[in-house]
């Protein structure tokens, strides 16, 4: 395609996607007018990737280490999604189900090596299940990774830089441009208005497949089974907390620990059984979740609970942010005047976006299953093993927990044909949307699978830029072998 038919069809397709959205009431141009309207084609690139959350930003790495041309776009000002902008914290555990051995490597190590360096995080290594740094939780989370957000912006910052990865914050996608199933670029929304980006191949890693489902890629949005999406949940922050109090309290009663009809008592059931007496605890959740950060007295909170979120609407995320910070302003009065060790806890910050545990899974070659994860199989195309359980909120009612553990072995793998969508060439998932069933989703979607993902997404964009092929073509044997020369682990 030359730059004038790029042009011609980012306009079309910007014009179809935008009419309402960004262009208010103006009615939708032809072709030829968007294009002279000045769609302009701003950027070529060879690998464009989108989202430049956990995922996005180990696929531009990875593709660009490899050589190719690579451009990521972020919606937001930072780079590390969830876990800078959402400040979700700690990465879940990155070792077999033993805890015995890291087998989530490769550019997630990397990262957390930097961190630590930089005093943003603690190694895996030394955090054992059953501690402040994992909520005092047993099952699924033992070498958990405490990180701090603004340390990881940071290192993303470095790390894509000295990779060559030309990174544009502020830039939304509109619209893919495509010439019928083939993905040739994407139309963005920047502070300058809309641009057109021209790449070979693109990687979709905005968690929730808005660039897969736009193109026309065959999508389930959360269960269809029972029509629901896990709960959202706003995370925030709080420091200057007296952590000896906090922690001896929390251990004189780790024996009442306990499930009620689905709904976990975990840590400060205790205290929140009291304010919910007095009326003032009006939230889903009867514990709270609470884990102690890289700093002695700061502790990540998950605890509050927005159901029925539809990501794909800003309408709904308006209402969740807004619920969820009445939420957090709850929780703050409860932890001043029911928490040992937190009369005088501070709101340190609220994430910058609502949590999202599940909205869109793209359809692809495979769709990973339940079954694939408890059962630990491995498939021949596997491009990352991992142990993390099935973690489904909120299906059984917006306040169920199920947490499932791998039954057979000591991980399970998830296949390359996961990351190819059905339908649309040229484009590649990874990330939380990848082809997964609602549950095994629930397990995948923490960060640390994610950001292996993204490793080998952009490898695999790079083997297809390269040899001139589509994603869905690309040899997993010759992505493997790059794979483990790039230190991943793959059982
Ligand atoms: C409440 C909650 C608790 C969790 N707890 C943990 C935990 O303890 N440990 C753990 O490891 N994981 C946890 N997770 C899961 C984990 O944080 C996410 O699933 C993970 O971050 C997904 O990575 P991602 O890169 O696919 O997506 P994200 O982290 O969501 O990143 C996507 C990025 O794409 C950008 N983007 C989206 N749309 C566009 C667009 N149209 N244009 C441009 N940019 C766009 C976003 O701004 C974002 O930066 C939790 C998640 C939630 C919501």
């Amino acid at each position: 395609m030359n730059r004038r038919d790029f042009l011609t069809a980012s306009g079309l397709l910007a014009i179809a996607g935008v009419s309402s959205s960004v262009l208010g009431g103006c009615s939708p141009l032809s072709g030829s007018d968007a294009a002279a309207k000045g769609v302009k084609q701003s950027y070529d690139t060879q690998v464009l990737v989108v989202g430049g959350g956990p995922a996005g930003v180990c696929a531009a790495i990875a593709a660009a280490r490899q050589g190719v041309r690579t451009m990521l776009i972020e919606q937001g000002g930072a780079l590390g999604g969830m876990a800078t902008l959402g400040l979700v914290a700690p990465f879940m555990t990155c070792y077999d189900t033993k805890g015995e051995q890291m087998i989530i490597r490769g550019l997630f190590e990397e990262v957390v090596d930097r961190m630590v360096a930089l005093g943003g995080a603690i190694h895996p290594s030394k955090v054992r299940l059953g501690s402040p740094y994992t909520a005092w939780i047993t099952t699924g989370h033992d070498h958990c990774t405490p990180i701090d957000a603004e340390i990881m912006k940071l290192v993303l910052d470095q790390m894509c830089a000295e990779a060559g990865v030309k990174v544009l914050l502020h830039a939304t996608l509109v619209n893919p441009v495509m010439r019928k199933n083939r993905v040739k670029g994407a139309v963005v929304l920047t502070r300058s208005g809309l641009e057109a980006i021209k790449a070979d191949i693109v990687v979709d890693c905005t968690g929730d497949g808005d660039f897969a489902a736009r193109a026309g890629a065959p999508c389930e949005f959360g269960n269809p089974e029972t029509g629901r999406v896990q709960p959202a949940t706003l995370f925030f922050h709080i420091n200057n907390v007296d952590s000896r109090k906090l922690e001896a309290d929390v251990e004189s009663k780790l024996h009442t620990f306990r499930k009620v009809n689905g709904v976990s008592h975990r840590a400060l059931h205790w205290h929140v059984e009291k304010a919910i007496e007095n009326g003032e605890w009006d939230i889903a959740r009867k514990s709270v979740n609470v884990y102690k950060g890289v700093r002695d007295d700061e502790w990540a909170v998950n605890c509050t609970r927005i159901a029925r979120v539809d990501a794909r609407s800003s309408e709904s995320l308006t209402m969740a942010e807004i619920e969820g910070r009445r939420q957090v302003k709850m929780i703050m009065d409860f932890f001043h005047k029911y928490v040992p060790g937190c009369k005088n806890a501070t709101l340190k910050a609220s994430g910058s976006t609502v949590g999202i545990r599940e909205s869109r899974h793209v359809k692809g070659e495979y769709v990973l299953g339940v079954d694939d994860l408890l059962n630990g199989v491995v498939q021949d195309d596997a491009i990352l093993v991992a142990s993390n359980s099935v973690d489904v909120h909120g299906r059984l009612s917006d306040n169920s927990t199920e947490y499932i553990t791998v039954k057979n072995g000591r991980w399970y793998g998830l296949p390359y044909r996961s990351l190819v969508p059905l339908e649309v060439d040229n484009l590649l998932v990874a990330g939380r949307s990848i082809s997964a069933t609602s549950d095994a989703a629930g397990a995948v979607r923490v960060m640390p699978p994610c950001m292996a993902m993204g490793q080998a997404a952009g490898i695999a964009a790079a083997i297809a830029v390269n040899g001139g092929t589509a994603p869905r073509n690309v040899d997993a044997s010759e992505l493997r072998k790059l794979l483990l020369k790039n230190k991943a682990f793959l059982g």
